[in-house]
């Protein structure tokens, strides 16, 4: 499957937690923004003619993408169109959006240029842990957001809620407590991903400081509590923070998981295109630089991935999902996983056989990391 990514690099204001390649920036810049993505689009869409004619997803995440004004988000539909994507041949279309920017007017107008799918970045429903994290939105906001999209649902659209867990002071209750009520919402997709702490974030920092604390000992009750409500909700783990009703799973993301293609825009964009990986400048000026000498591909580095690399890659990608991970054709590919390992984990109850494949099992889904370690040596 082949897959376009847009990475729109604005947000209201930057999250303490966050390092995406994102910023909080003047208006003005936004339309700067617009007519470089455009240069960049039809330039690498020349390179990678396959791309404007057998695209099956558009992710438009960011950042922000709903920060943009229904004429400027119309800009980023006419340059798609003027490629030649054909919105009504793709599989799914989704876009990001912040509680804060979740206007009608913008979703009506995505929505009539063939956008099915919104993923809301609620994180939690309680003031006091949105404030520590720094986000731009209140619960009252979040819930707003949450009606407006609902709204729309009668279009056939497709709604995520995201949840984040093992944020600082949150308790396992209060994530719990989160789970719940967005799943009693008329939502078909749930994403929940714990906390990644990056040094160099405002959090980071803090933290390094002392004067901020994340107890690493809830993420396990966090995480499994959370699974099994979903569960009980009729949401089926298709990937370790993924959750869908069924046939509401992510295209765009199984994509990536499954190993398929993608071309990416903006600044900092990944792409996958043959065997190789490669993206964009990521702070937005040598983005702009790189654009407007007409992406040279010379100045990219780019990443071959070879036969093992292609393997390793398919151990972890795969062993992440519901799925599960085929021995049998990592054996015809010559990288047999040792037995010993497999029946390590399996003794522990974290990993199950079943036919051909291993799939995480229990806690398993939370030690996964160590278990593909542990495949991988
Ligand atoms: S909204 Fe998302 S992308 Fe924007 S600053 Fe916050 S975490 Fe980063």
């Amino acid at each position: 499957m082949q897959s376009i990514y847009i990475h729109t690099p604005f947000c209201a204001k930057v999250c303490h937690y966050c390092d995406f390649s994102v910023l909080s920036a003047p208006e003005r810049l936004y339309e700067e923004y617009l007519s470089l993505l455009k240069i960049e689009m039809e330039i690498m869409l020349k390179r990678y003619p396959e791309f404007a004619h057998h695209t099956e997803t558009i992710y438009w995440g960011g950042g922000t993408p709903s920060i943009l004004n229904t004429q400027q988000q119309n800009k980023v539909f006419d340059i798609l169109k003027k490629q030649g994507i054909y919105f009504s041949s793709l599989l799914e279309f989704s876009m990001e959006v912040n509680p804060e920017s979740c206007f009608e007017d913008r979703i009506e107008n995505a929505i009539q240029h063939g956008v099915n799918r919104f993923s809301l970045g609620i994180q939690t429903f309680h003031d006091d842990l949105l404030k520590r994290i720094g986000r731009s939105h209140d619960v009252e906001t979040a819930i707003k957001a949450l009606q407006t999209l609902l709204k729309y649902n009668s279009y056939g659209i497709s709604i995520s809620g995201d949840l984040m867990f093992n944020l600082p002071g949150q308790t396992i209750e209060t994530f719990l407590s989160d789970v719940r009520f967005i799943s009693e919402q008329n939502v078909d997709h749930i994403s929940f991903y714990g906390l990644n702490i990056a040094p160099m974030t405002v959090l980071g920092k803090r933290i390094e400081r002392g004067s901020d604390f994340v107890d690493e000992s809830v993420y396990e009750p966090m995480y499994l509590g959370g699974v099994e409500l979903l569960s009980k909700a009729g949401f089926d783990r298709y990937e370790v923070s993924n959750f869908a009703k069924p046939e509401k799973q992510s295209l765009h993301n199984k994509n990536y998981w499954n190993g398929g293609s993608y071309l990416g825009f903006g600044p900092g964009a990944h792409s996958f295109v043959g065997s190789v990986r490669f993206h964009a400048p990521e702070k937005f000026a040598p983005w702009r630089q790189w654009v407007l000498e007409g992406c040279p591909e010379s100045s990219l580095s780019l990443d071959p991935i070879g036969k093992e690399e292609r393997l390793i890659e398919k151990i972890w990608l795969s062993l992440r999902t519901s799925q599960g991970l085929n021995l049998k054709t990592l054996e015809l590919e010559s990288i047999p996983i040792p037995q010993e390992a497999i029946q390590h984990w399996e003794n522990q109850k974290m990993l199950v056989r079943v036919g051909d494949h291993v799939h995480l099992h229990g806690r398993g889904w939370v030690y996964m990391d160590s278990i593909i370690q542990d495949f991988l040596r």
